[in-house]
């Protein structure tokens, strides 16, 4: 550990542990995060690896071990509409993970790497190329060439040193219970409902429960998931009484001016960017991509520019403004139940 590094990380999630897995190759990077490795709160989280983001880890030569794999493996996506009670199943092949394992393995890869690591490392500010953390609750000043915001959705980075806000009507509450498998479910079940949200709940079977949740607009939000829990119940979808209750901030990006690339001398990845979908709240493909990105470019001139960032991650803003066409597909109650009812590409 020095008191200056080439790169600085903020946030220890899947975006920022690879970016500093990627640039220790040339550099001296540090990675911190207030959480503390081995005793954390794992973020609320479906644990689903998507195909996007199986397709990066393929790139990036990484392999899930078995202790990282959370549950049955999931090959079918139920689609159910709690208004018209019509449901379908249409495939999809995910990996079913445990999400702490996830990320404590790659927080494990990037450590191999030489990244420093400091867990219980808050970040508290940035200005003149010194940042300002709050480590083991004292406080450390450390340089570096530039800093790297990985702090996810409630990025303190973007809310101290940015005046880009995300709109307020783009944030969410997600909320999530494990409930008991009773049922024996074997499919991920996405449930809609646009008299409670205009986002989606769903169901995922894990190897001690079942992951029930939702994203909510952030007024009632508690209402609205007890709303749906009991549509869902009612339904005899999912039964018996929660084991754990955890919540998060999910920033939907809607439109254009929500995604934010950085400041100067902060570049911004992951979730901190509002890289997500805006249409299933899948990010890891984006956390990895933003970070695949990003390091390609600082390992080719370490001082690369925030235009040239800008510009190298259009690729990912122009995957998310696909996903805005392919919403009222999955949002509008009238489309969305013409194609459940005509079968296509079901199962
Ligand atoms: C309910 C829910 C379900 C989801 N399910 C899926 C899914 O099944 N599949 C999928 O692909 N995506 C899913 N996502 C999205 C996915 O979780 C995120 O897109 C992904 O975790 C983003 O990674 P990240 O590294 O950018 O941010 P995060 O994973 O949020 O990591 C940010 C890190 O920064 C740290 N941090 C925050 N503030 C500070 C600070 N001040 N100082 C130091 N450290 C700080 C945090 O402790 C955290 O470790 C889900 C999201 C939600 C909310």
């Amino acid at each position: 550990m020095t008191n200056s590094y080439d790169f600085i990380v903020i946030g220890a999630g899947p975006a920022g542990s690879s970016i500093a897995r990627m640039l220790a190759k040339k550099y001296q990077v540090l990675l911190v995060d207030r959480k503390k490795l081995h005793d954390f709160k794992e973020k609320c989280c479906g644990g689903l690896l998507a195909p996007d983001a199986q397709k990066i880890l393929a790139k990036f030569d990484i392999s899930l071990p078995e202790e990282v794999i959370g549950g049955p493996q999931i090959f079918a996506v139920k689609v159910v509409d709690l208004e018209t009670k019509k449901k379908q199943k249409y495939q999809r092949f995910y990996i079913n993970m445990d999400r702490k394992k996830f990320e404590e393995y790659l927080i494990n890869l990037a450590i191999a790497e030489n990244v420093d690591y400091l867990d219980n490392c808050e970040f508290i500010n940035f200005s003149d190329n010194i940042v300002t953390l709050k480590h083991n609750s004292i406080i450390k000043n450390i340089s570096c060439h530039k800093l790297i915001a990985a702090d996810g959705a409630s990025s303190c980075v973007r809310k101290k040193c940015s005046p880009k806000r995300v709109r307020p009507q783009d944030l969410y509450v997600s909320i999530q219970e494990l409930l008991p498998n009773n049922h024996n479910l074997n499919h991920f079940c996405a449930f809609f409902d646009k008299s409670i949200t205009d986002f989606y709940g769903w169901a995922i079977p894990k190897s001690n429960g079942i992951l029930f949740g939702g994203a909510f607009p952030y007024e009632n939000s508690k209402q609205r998931f007890l709303m749906m829990k009991n549509k869902v119940l009612n339904q005899n979808l999912i039964h018996g009484t929660s084991i754990i209750r955890e919540g998060s901030i999910i920033a939907r990006p809607m439109t254009n001016s929500d995604f934010w690339c950085g400041e100067k001398n902060i570049f911004a990845i992951g979730e901190a960017a509002s890289f997500i979908s805006p249409s299933s709240a899948e990010g890891f493909s984006y956390a990895f991509k933003s970070a695949e990105i990003l390091a390609k470019l600082l390992l080719k001139d370490k001082n690369c520019s925030l235009q040239k960032y800008q510009l190298k991650s259009l690729v990912i803003r122009a995957n998310i403004y696909g996903k805005w066409f392919k919403m009222p597909l999955m949002y509008n109650k009238t489309l969305r139940n013409t194609i459940l009812n005509s079968s296509l590409g079901s199962i």
